[in-house]
């Protein structure tokens, strides 16, 4: 991304291993996501970025030190690289290693190579080469997926709860998805558009709000005898988007927040008075990788469907243009 709004697909050098704990992975299948909007907006500093963090591919070639993947695995990985045995790996938060690496700073993945730092606590090689309809579903778990689940944890969605989803793009849907599979009772998604609440009925919602802000919170306390929901996901990042998800939380409630915040401030008076709890960041995604590629190669879940417009990479700036517009949730460049 040159600027804002300007996007080209040009040469570059291949990656090279720097690192003996590198890995260089050809990649199949990259993705751009909601994130990638900021910049393109001009909400987020740009100047000549390599774009993406997103990606599933076969090992290419790999640094002395790694042990966990081998030349020829086919591989998922999380937007942030991590050694997976420090403490804090070890504790569950692997995108805040204390060797964690964002991926899109280090190498950038809209592209036919990419440079995994951390290979060994990063990679997790499929049980073999997929079936190609399976791939857009472990591109998936890259990122919206391992975030929505992340998110749907966070909120300790799961039998006997009531969850509001927040944010009706790639990563709302995807809590969605998490929420039913953990169990959740009733899935409320907040969406005024038609084919993403079909789409979020599909992944398990049973209810559709397509009110915002306080008319939103209104509706959902209307849902659940005027108590708030059990479990809030929060997929946006804006101040309207998080006042809306804290205020239609009940008192003792969960919030799992995951939009990447942009100017937003929370009023400490309120947030006492709540007594909610907030838990979100940049997902963990390392963490339910595993499971997640389990559940998608025994075709228990199919994420992949979030995609609904594909391009070859060369028409990336196309893809942009889709999402920016709203003409697309979310955009799949084959490489
Ligand atoms: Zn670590």
């Amino acid at each position: 991304m040159h600027s804002p709004g300007d996007v080209q697909v040009e040469d570059r050098p291949d990656p090279e291993i720097i690192e003996p704990t590198d890995a260089v992975i050809k990649i199949s299948a990259t993705c751009i996501c909601g994130s990638d909007l900021w910049p393109f907006r001009g909400v987020e500093p740009v100047d000549h970025l390599a774009m993406g963090h997103e990606y599933v591919g076969v090992v290419e070639r790999i640094g002395d030190a790694v042990r966990n993947v081998k030349v020829g695995d086919f591989v998922v990985g999380s937007f942030v690289t991590s050694d997976n045995t420090c403490e804090i790996c070890r504790a569950g938060y692997q995108s805040q290693c204390v060797h964690a690496a964002f991926v899109s700073v280090e190498s950038g993945t809209q592209a036919e190579r990419a440079r995994i730092a951390n290979a060994d606590g990063t990679l997790v090689a499929t049980p073999g080469r997929p079936d190609a309809d399976l791939i857009p579903s472990l591109l998936a778990a890259s990122d919206v997926l391992g975030t929505g689940w992340f998110a749907a944890v966070a909120a300790e969605a799961g039998p006997g709860k009531t969850v509001a989803v927040v944010g009706d793009g790639a990563v709302g849907l995807m809590g969605v998805l998490a929420a039913e599979q953990l169990g959740a009772e009733r899935i409320i998604a907040m969406s005024r558009h038609a084919d993403r609440q079909a789409l979020a009925r599909e992944y398990g919602a049973t209810d559709i709000v397509e009110e915002r802000g306080d008319e939103g919170v209104a509706k959902i306390k209307e849902l659940t005898n005027g108590l708030g929901a059990h479990s809030v996901i929060e997929a946006v990042g804006t101040q309207e988007s998080m006042m809306q998800a804290i205020r239609a939380t009940r008192p003792g409630g969960h919030i799992g927040f995951v939009g990447v915040s942009h100017g937003v401030e929370l009023p400490g008076q309120e947030l006492f008075f709540s007594g909610v709890h907030l838990h979100g960041g940049p997902a963990p995604v390392r963490r339910f990788l595993p499971d997640l590629v389990q559940l998608i190669w025994d075709r228990k879940i199919d994420p992949g469907k979030v995609f609904d417009l594909t391009l070859p990479i060369e028409r990336a700036a196309e893809g942009y243009r889709a999402m920016d517009e709203r003409r697309a949730v979310k955009v799949l460049l084959t490489v």
